[in-house]
């Protein structure tokens, strides 16, 4: 078997922060991923990125998204998962169209958004589920406790649905789910079960950290399957590797723009660039959440504190978790808290990376004239990353290939899209069957010891 990848913390450096102890190991990918975040609150970051040929980018021109998946992962996973385990995860987790729309010249839309809940999130999630599973002790089951204020916990609960050796359980605030959202999460079935909370979203999160941390579950494999765990990041690179592979002519190097929240979506683009795929630039619009934009224009970090609400909901970010991984890679250090240690290198973050702050005006008017001149549907999330493309191209120059991603289903804004633009999208079918399925949550207040009870009498730990 050849040579593992080990991942260390981004807070390694970090001396002389009262309430941290850098953790100065690393681990390997199962490590990572069963782990989740480092010991030292960091994050983990592969030690060395593998380089690709071009002409193995190249190579994937014509062929199904499974095979891009498999170049990627076997990149990083060798000598930690076998190849006909790896093919076996992927054919599972994709087997949903990523369809490249053309909009005009050599612009693009990668729509993101065909999966069981209509969000670019099933792309990570659901290969994550499947790692864990793959990853896991044998024998020992794993025990994923979320809580969710709506669609990261059916992201999650969807991509978990079936995969063996794991249950899920997702709390929710009783009062502050939306109808459709507490259906597609009581419904999921199997495997994943719902609590219904007496109490809001902060509540499920406190009963989801006093698990964490009560010992009577010491055996019990708890965890969390966050959004920073390196396994969701992993999956992220591969679509930006695919598209280009479809898209380029002769090599031609690609303008990406991904809408931003977390980063996590964008950190893929990074990382396939540094894995050799020609990009020419990778464009991060925000909402009104713009701690990103300031900073690589002033090169001072200010958190948006409380977060902007804007229309494109899941970017309401103000301190985005995945930016300390940027920062690494640029050779700063970002602690979670918004305190930089070390400044990155911004010369060289600016000469890759373009950001802009995108008003929900604007992000309106975008869904209108785009579908009014082009008769292409976006949705809020993706207006902003359309949106960042054309001011990006409008201050250095219309570029060659440009590939702007829709992060989810237009379908999933009703009601936007019918005051915009006087229409109903129409469900993706993976939405349309949640209206025929069934399911109840169980009940619980948000005392804590009634939550532990349900968990002692419910959880399983071995298969
Ligand atoms: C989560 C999310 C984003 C932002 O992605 P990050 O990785 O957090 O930057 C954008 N659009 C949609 C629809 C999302 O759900």
């Amino acid at each position: 078997m050849s040579e593992q990848l080990r991942y260390y913390s981004t807070n390694r450096h970090l001396d002389g922060v009262p309430g941290i102890t850098p953790f100065r190991e690393t681990v390997s990918f199962r490590e990572a991923l069963l782990m989740g975040q480092a010991p030292d609150e960091g994050l983990f970051m592969p030690e060395a990125i593998p380089v690709l040929p071009v002409d193995a980018f190249k190579s994937l021109k014509g062929m199904p998204y499974t095979e891009a998946a498999m170049l990627v992962a076997q990149a990083f996973l060798a000598g930690e998962i076998d190849e006909q385990t790896l093919r076996r995860i992927i054919d599972d987790a994709y087997n949903y169209e990523v369809p490249l729309e053309n909009v005009f010249a050599r612009k693009y839309i990668m729509r993101l958004d065909q999966g069981p809940t209509a969000s670019f999130k099933d792309f990570a999630a659901r290969m994550m589920a499947r790692l864990m599973s793959a990853l896991r002790d044998p024998g020992n089951r794993l025990n994923v406790l979320v809580a969710t204020s709506g669609d990261t916990g059916s992201a999650v609960g969807e991509a978990f649905k079936g995969v063996e050796g794991i249950d899920v359980t997702i709390l929710y605030p009783r009062g502050e789910v939306s109808g459709r959202q507490k259906r597609q999460l009581d419904t999921i079935g199997g495997n994943v079960r719902t609590v219904s909370v007496d109490g809001k979203f902060d509540d499920c999160q406190d009963l989801v950290k006093q698990a964490f941390s009560d010992p009577a579950f010491d055996d019990f494999n708890l965890t969390s399957a966050n959004s920073i765990n390196f396994g969701r990041i992993l999956p992220q690179i591969v679509y930006y590797v695919w598209a280009w592979a479809q898209l380029s002519r002769d090599g031609e190097p690609a303008v990406f723009s991904v809408p931003s929240g977390n980063f996590g979506d964008a950190l893929g683009c990074e990382y396939a660039r540094r894995m050799g795929l020609p990009v020419e630039k990778l464009v991060m619009p925000t909402n009104e959440n713009d701690e990103f934009p300031h900073f690589l224009e002033t090169g001072v970090y200010e958190k948006v504190s409380p977060s902007r609400a804007c229309l494109s909901n899941a970017m309401n970010v103000g301190h985005p978790s995945n930016l300390a991984r940027f920062f690494d890679l640029y050779g700063g250090t970002l602690d979670r808290t918004g305190v930089v240690h070390r400044a990155p290198d911004l010369d060289e973050m600016r000469k890759q990376i373009y950001s802009v702050s995108i008003s929900d005006r604007e992000t309106k008017k975008t869904i209108k004239r785009i579908y009014d001149q082009y008769r292409v549907l976006l949705e809020p999330h993706g207006a902003v990353g359309w949106r960042g493309l054309e001011v990006y191209l409008e201050l250095f120059g219309d570029g060659p290939l440009c590939i702007s991603l829709e992060t989810a289903h237009p379908a999933k804004f009703p009601e936007e899209i019918r005051e915009l633009l006087g229409i109903n999208p129409d469900l993706p079918q993976s939405m349309k069957d949640i209206d025929e399925r069934s399911g109840e949550p169980v009940l619980l207040s948000n005392v804590y010891g009634a939550f532990r009870k349900y968990l002692q009498q419910n959880l399983r730990v071995t298969d």
